[in-house]
């Protein structure tokens, strides 16, 4: 009997490759591991997904090697990263390599070989040269073969058979290591504290010489990366120091050194009342060891986390282990603490700071049972923790749990939940704001609604004030308000800190009237309009309307409609101006590009570096600094602005996360809220913290308007260099889909996207929204059709035009 293996590559084609298999792999051969392959004229890495003996109706090339020892997926995780492949449409093998780490995945380097043993005679003495090498050294690495001969001469051996193109697992086996600095010999430390004091009798001022200073107040040793968080400690200045022969260094590898942090289980705090409720619920699940799936909903500092960690501890008791997914792990290092606390060695964490080797390494560790417990964020839900009991997606709501470009698509809060279906485990989502979709799934018996009803110390929720910039126009410090101005004025002659967050992000553009506050809207959709400034244009980007830039406002009649776009970097300086005496720090998309400078921004902030943070939203999530007493949010609605029926909940979110933050400190915190619409449903909730109420009418309103949870939005995005193509691409393709819905209404577009130009190429949208009821299946089906219907009918130079498929999109 012959036997077939179905393969998949990591490419956005949907399709599997069939591949015989010579008896020789018979054995070898498993769902779940890498071979080799012909494709073309390379050796290519795939994935088996499937082995079969039903014979295909074309020639099939036979499986060149098998790569593994064991799979390096579990049948388990293959199954959810099928179900992703089919939910959110796109390539299996594109979702099996983002869910494994390098060395596990397609990741590859590329190889020479010679293929036959004879001599072909065809060739001429320079190219039998080649082969020769090449063939003595069995295998030859293509860049270096490149750099050596050149790609003319080796593309056309390829082309005639002579050489082949093979592809190697790759494994960056090279340890990471650190520079572990101490002081040099026991007089050291002793000479440095001298030299410092000196230097200041005779008011020398020398860098390295402050960075001393800053040294004295630390401990070593000490890593590097560490050291480096501090502002004056630069490499450069510690290798001066060293000169002065008071620093000295070992290499170290840090692979297992990664977290030095406390460990004492007996810290497990007692639940309290409400805490033991939510807790005996998703007990029920735990010792039926069965699928369950519960919301847990409760203000910031309401005990979610230890509700959590008890959770865990009872799986971990049934030899069990668990999963964590947390938004974004280098804004929320406190949770991390917190679980290392209470579980110590038995956590893996994944975050986007590892290095390859070191989320190999954690990965394997995990396979092996190990390390029982994962945490990290969005792809940590394919970590491989052994004998799942439960998962954990915390601030369920968070935007970063969706994955958007490029794909896989997914959000991983909606995979958290099929892997706890596919495992039979129970599910707790938290948040302090439920999204709607989860809410709604609560009220449709999806999963249990829990909830904390109140902090477990008394702490008070901040008052929240609301400064409505049409009654302050002429009470105006620069951007802010002189009761904001006041308050930050006192908090820092008291030396505590004040945050000013700037809500914005900063790519979309729109107008706004500076004397009424009234920002145009589009009468189909009810979002904000984008401003096309090239054009003086104002454009829907959900449904394609548009009408010319008005040159007064519609609600008050003046002129004063202006564009508003991005700016934290003037806020700052404005900022710095209005408070001489005070340190500033910025903290936006353009200071935190490079890896640590999150963290390294944070620290400095909780270290008293500065007394003013200023920052756009990503300063809102995760913080806790005892000494901030001060928040103001200097544009509490520009969040309505953006182009999406979601930023209501959006600007909820945020405001109720900035003014629950406040309240943890043991010192009084007050919190302010600029605004041009201080009647707007979510800024009125936010300021009462009544997210019950804010939900209810946001579910309201998205029923009217059949938004999600009332529907499913899935968003194409047509892409391409040429824009007359990717307009014609666009239409055809939309035309496709309404005839396959069969309804036009739930079809929105095409139009150009909110950013129409990126990266010179062009980009059009269009959405529809269909039944939620709608699973896997149906979508794929129905993209099917209008894929199949599109190929009939494409226009000239469509091959050059992208469609992405955003399944969910959360834009
Ligand atoms: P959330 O996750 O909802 O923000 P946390 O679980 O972090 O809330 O709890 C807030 C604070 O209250 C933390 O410092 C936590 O240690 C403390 N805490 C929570 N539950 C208890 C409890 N049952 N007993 C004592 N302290 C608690
Ligand atoms: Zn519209």
């Amino acid at each position: 009997m012959s036997l077939y293996t179905d393969i998949v590559f990591p490419t956005a084609v949907r399709r599997q490759f069939t591949y015989s298999l010579p008896d020789e792999f018979k054995e070898d051969i498993e769902v779940g591991k890498r071979v080799w392959v012909p494709l073309q004229k390379h050796k290519k890495i795939g994935v088996v997904v499937n082995i079969h003996d039903e014979s295909p109706e074309f020639n099939t090339r036979p499986v060149q090697q098998v790569l593994d020892e064991k799979p390096i997926i579990s049948e388990e995780l293959l199954k959810l990263t099928e179900w992703i492949h089919h939910f959110y449409y796109c390539g299996w093998g594109e979702v099996i390599q983002a869910a494994l780490p390098v060395g596990l995945n397609f990741y590859a380097q590329k190889y020479l070989k010679a293929r036959e043993s004879e001599l072909p005679n065809f060739l001429n003495d320079d190219e039998a040269e080649i082969r020769k090498e090449i063939q003595q050294s069995e295998s030859y690495l293509l860049a270096e073969a490149q750099k050596r001969w050149g790609d003319k001469i080796l593309d056309k051996l390829v082309g005639q058979k002579v050489l082949e193109v093979w592809e190697q697992p790759a494994m960056k086996m090279d340890p990471s290591t650190d520079k572990l600095w101490q002081w040099k010999g026991k007089e050291s430390r002793k000479k440095a504290k001298r030299i410092v004091e000196e230097h200041e009798e005779v008011g020398k001022n020398y860098k390295w010489v402050r960075a001393l200073k800053v040294l004295l107040d630390l401990e070593l040793p000490e890593f590097q990366k560490e050291l480096t968080d501090f502002e004056m400690l630069e490499y450069y200045t510690l290798n001066r120091i060293a000169e002065e022969g008071l620093l000295t260094y070992d290499e170290v590898e840090t692979t297992n050194l990664s977290i030095k942090l406390e460990y004492d289980p007996s810290q497990l705090n007692t639940l309290n009342e409400g805490q033991q409720a939510a807790f005996k619920e998703i007990k029920k699940s735990i010792n039926k060891e069965s699928f369950g799936s519960y919301l847990l909903y409760g203000i910031t500092g309401s005990g979610k986390t230890e509700v959590y960690i008890h959770a865990l501890k009872k799986v971990l008791e049934q030899g069990k282990g668990g999963l964590v997914l947390v938004p974004e792990i280098g804004l929320t290092p406190q949770i991390v603490k917190r679980f290392h606390l209470i579980f110590g060695d038995d956590i893996a964490v994944l975050h986007s700071r590892l290095t390859d080797r070191e989320r190999y390494d954690a990965w394997r560790a995990l396979q092996k049972g190990e390390k029982r417990i994962a945490i990290g964020a969005r792809s940590a839900v394919f970590a491989p923790v052994q004998n799942l009991g439960l998962i954990v997606v915390d601030e369920e709501h968070d935007m970063s749990y969706k994955q958007e470009d490029p794909a896989p698509r997914y959000n991983g809060r909606d995979v958290a939940i099929m892997r706890a279906h596919i495992n039979d485990v129970p599910v707790v989502m938290g948040s302090a704001t439920p999204s709607m979709v989860s809410l709604y799934g609560t009220k449709k018996g999806k999963s249990e609604y829990l909830e904390l009803k109140k902090r477990p110390f008394e702490a008070k929720l901040p008052d929240v004030t609301l400064l409505d910039l049409k009654q302050y126009q002429s009470a105006m410090k620069g951007p802010i308000a002189i009761p904001l101005f006041e308050a930050i004025k006192e908090a820092v002659e008291r030396d505590e800190q004040a945050i000013l967050l700037y809500n914005r992000r900063g790519f979309a553009s729109y107008l706004q009237c500076a004397t009424c506050g009234e920002i145009p809207e589009c009468p189909n959709c009810s979002v904000s309009l984008t401003f096309h400034k090239s054009k003086k244009q104002l454009r829907c980007h959900y449904c394609g309307y548009s009408e010319r830039q008005p040159r007064r406002c519609k609600k008050c009649g003046k002129n004063t409609v202006e564009s508003r776009g991005s700016g934290t970097q003037q806020l700052e300086e404005q900022i710095a101006e209005l408070f001489p005496d005070a340190e500033t720090l910025r903290m936006d998309f353009d200071t935190t590009s490079g890896k640590n400078a999150h963290s390294k921004i944070l620290k400095a902030f909780g270290r008293k570096e500065a007394d003013i943070l200023v920052g756009t939203q990503i300063v809102g999530k995760g913080l806790d600094f005892p000494d901030v007493t001060v928040v103001g949010v200097i544009d509490a609605d520009t969040e309505l602005a953006f182009p999406s029926f979601r930023s209501g909940e959006r600007m909820y979110q945020l405001l109720s996360q900035v003014a629950g933050r406040s309240g943890r400190a043991d010192k009084e915190g007050k919190v302010f809220f600029q605004t041009w619409q201080s009647d707007h449903p979510a800024i009125q909730k936010a300021k009462e913290h009544d997210y019950k109420s804010f939900a209810r009418q946001e579910l309201a309103y998205r029923k009217m308007l059949q938004y999600p949870p009332y529907s499913r939005i899935i968003r194409f995005v047509f892409k391409g260099e040429q824009e007359g193509r990717v307009r014609r691409v666009a239409e055809t393709y939309t035309e496709c889909l309404t005839e396959v819905l069969g309804s036009f209404d739930s079809v929105l577009g095409p139009s150009p996207a909110a950013i129409a130009k990126m990266q010179n190429f062009y980009r059009w949208e269009s959405f529809i929204k269909i039944n939620p009821s709608n699973g896997a299946s149906a979508i794929e089906q129905m993209l099917d059709r209008t894929f199949d219907l599109f190929d009939d009918r494409k226009p000239k130079g469509a091959s050059s035009v992208r469609i992405n498929v955003n399944v969910d999109a959360l834009e």
